[in-house]
């Protein structure tokens, strides 16, 4: 086992406890830099489960934390953010040899991690109900009450960041939690419980479950609970809805993407060129935001190839915890090969490589940055969301095509468009049909987008999360009124 993990804890947290489990069987984790064991770790089963909702159920009902004046919980999500803050480099390490991730990106990681657990520590004594003016006779009134147990179920691919975004707006509203991490990955959100207990979250108020698909089916169907938050793909997005709909669940969805950016011949190339390698190859293309379709204005098509490639070729490959490794290996070698499947369908189809392409030898499980040239609508790297390190270029000859290209998509995730003609910049980003945009560039997400909404049209989602916005899931609407006569 590798060092840094004996302290930790391995099994399902109930409701306010670390339990021993039984009957959910056992996950043995893998290194993905080494392609070698772990740790092993207690899924919850059924028994788990049952616990978990009864306890919340009856948290939630009895319970004054749902009542309390919302800074009282937002001192609570303080301390959750100083707990992180004080295990940040454990955080780290652990999300580096769990999930594959660079040091450097997994730092990142616990920072906005910390970062969210700050802002709904403040948000909840800012946002309230309308007064409703209906005459001289009447006064009519909105309250915002938490929605009551809450399921989240997140992906592998940020799974400290994934369980924070939805944890602490759950938190803060006031709801109960059961948290379902990915069983490839629940080391990180073990830890978190840890936090969150320390830092006063009340028995009853969090669990969590590492488990599979069985967990995650249960959770959604199960009456008792109020709403289920879910991260991961579309196909089992829409799996977690239809169990969610006999009891008329509220359900939220973040799901896959295929994201363009749009390069004009005037925009600037090593800024675009920049962007892109960050965008799509950065967690090594694990991620729904990648923006892996470069559409690019005909003229621009050559130079920005190069640029792009240059920039792609800086990427390091290296130790786990060398802060100067940029790219790391994917989840598993079951999800390599499938990467390296879509890679060889794309080239049949016509795709030639301008760089990477080649599995390369040795035990981990890495990939290298791969980019697909001559890749137009039909070619499977255009419209399959690969979750790898794998961009493609196609080429357009007016804003109309590069707009219409740009949407030929069942996901709307997010985009960007790199122009210098801000005109055309603006027309552009109004037309694609996504849930987020970006102009010429975004910074570091994990430093800005805590404050802005996050999420997708048609199928990349239902909902927002972060901002403001997501407390709209997590708290119920009460109008009343008051007959003044
Ligand atoms: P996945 O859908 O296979 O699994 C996601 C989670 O759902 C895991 O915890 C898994 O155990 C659980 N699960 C699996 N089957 C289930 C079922 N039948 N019922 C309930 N839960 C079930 O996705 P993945 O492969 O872990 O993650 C990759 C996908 O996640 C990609 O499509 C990616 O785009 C998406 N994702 C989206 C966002 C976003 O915010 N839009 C963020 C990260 C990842």
């Amino acid at each position: 086992m590798n060092a840094l993990l004996p302290a930790l804890h391995r099994e399902p947290f109930v409701g306010g406890r670390f339990v021993p489990a039984m009957g959910g069987g056992v996950e043995a984790l893998v290194d993905p830099w080494t392609g070698t064991p772990l740790a092993e770790v207690a899924l919850a089963g059924p028994v788990e489960v049952e616990a978990a909702i009864r306890t919340a159920r009856r948290a939630f009902d009895a319970c004054d934390w749902p009542h309390l004046p919302p800074v009282d919980r937002g001192a609570v999500l303080h301390r959750i953010a100083a707990g992180i803050k004080a295990r940040q480099d454990q955080f780290a390490q652990i999300e580096a040899v769990n999930a594959g991730k660079p040091i450097s990106g997994a730092l990142r990681e616990v920072e906005g991690a910390i970062r969210v657990f700050t802002y709904y520590a403040g948000a909840m004594d800012k946002v309230f109900g309308d007064t409703i003016p209906l005459g001289k006779d009447l006064l009519d009134f909105t309250l915002r009450e938490p929605l009551g147990v809450v399921a989240q179920i997140v992906p592998w691919n940020f799974p400290l960041l994934g369980a924070s975004w939805k944890l602490a707006p759950a938190l803060a509203s006031g709801c109960a939690a059961i948290l379902k991490p990915a069983p490839l990955t629940p080391l990180s959100a073990l830890l978190l419980a840890e936090v969150c207990r320390e830092a006063g979250v009340p028995d009853g108020f969090l669990s969590v479950l590492p488990g599979g698909a069985d967990v995650g089916r249960r959770l959604a169907e199960d009456p008792r609970i109020d709403g289920i938050s879910f991260t991961g793909s579309t196909i089992v997005g829409a799996e977690v809805m239809r169990l969610a709909s006999a009891s008329i669940k509220r359900v939220a969805l973040e799901l896959g993407g295929k994201n363009a950016a749009l390069v004009f011949a005037d925009a600037d190339m090593e800024k675009a060129a920049a962007s892109a390698v960050g965008s799509g190859f950065g967690n090594a293309g694990q991620s729904c935001s990648a923006r892996s379709r470069l559409l690019v204005e005909r003229s621009a098509l050559e130079p920005f190839a190069r640029a792009f490639a240059a920039a792609a070729a800086r990427l390091k490959t290296g130790m786990a915890l060398d802060p100067a490794t940029s790219l790391g290996p994917l989840i598993s070698a079951s999800h390599r090969d499938a990467v390296d499947r879509t890679v060889a369908q794309a080239r049949e189809a016509g795709a030639t490589l301008v760089t990477g392409g080649a599995m390369p030898e040795g035990d981990g499980f890495f990939y290298p940055a791969t980019i697909l040239s001559g890749v137009g609508p039909d070619n499977p790297a255009f419209s399959r969301e690969i979750f790898g390190p794998v961009c493609s270029l196609t080429p357009f000859d007016s804003e109309a095509e590069a707009i219409a290209l740009a949407n030929d998509s069942e996901y709307g995730l997010n985009g960007s468009v790199w122009c210098r003609d801000i005109g055309r910049a603006l027309r552009v980003a109004r037309a694609m049909r996504t849930g987020m945009v970006a102009v010429n560039g975004l910074p570091s997400a994990s430093k800005t987008s805590v404050f802005a909404p996050f999420g997708g049209y048609k199928r990349s989602g239902i909902g927002r999360e972060l901002g403001l916005q997501a407390l709209d899931f997590y708290c119920e609407i009460k109008n009343v009124t008051v007959d003044l006569t």
